[in-house]
């Protein structure tokens, strides 16, 4: 199943899921509380994760744009300012750890919405339809 409506729909479907909304209807919330994803759309009933482990893409994604912005802020803060090792480490090192806590939720719905676009987030009446 193909859900290709073109480049504005994908942006507009990720932005959904950056804001934490259902990418289906963007109403529903896909998180409950600081770290419980909901199992289905309060809204419109779509089924956010249907197999153990899917949730994998999202923490990947998450510890990768943390890995990514913390060696790049080094070595960018390291060419502007010059600051000492010491400084270094303990202000990226603690950026690193806030950036993956704070970016947890967002990153998983982020990878809903891929998922979503990928044609894997739909209701589970459509699921009994396909059989
Ligand atoms: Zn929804």
């Amino acid at each position: 199943m193909t859900k290709s409506k073109g480049l504005f729909y994908t942006i507009h479907k990720l932005l959904a899921g950056l804001l934490l909304r259902c990418p289906n209807c963007e109403q529903g919330r896909v998180f409950r509380g600081l770290f419980k994803m909901e199992t289905t759309c309060s809204v419109c009933g779509v089924r956010y994760e249907r197999q153990d482990g899917e949730s994998i893409g999202g923490m990947i994604f998450n510890l990768g744009l943390a890995e990514v912005l913390s060696i790049g802020g080094y070595f960018v803060s390291e060419a502007l300012f010059h600051p000492s090792l010491a400084i270094q480490l303990i202000f990226w090192g603690t950026f690193n750890v806030l950036f993956v806590v704070l970016f947890y939720r967002h990153s998983r719905s982020l990878w809903v919405s891929l998922n979503y676009l990928a044609g894997g987030v739909y209701t589970d009446r459509e699921q009994e339809r396909r059989k």
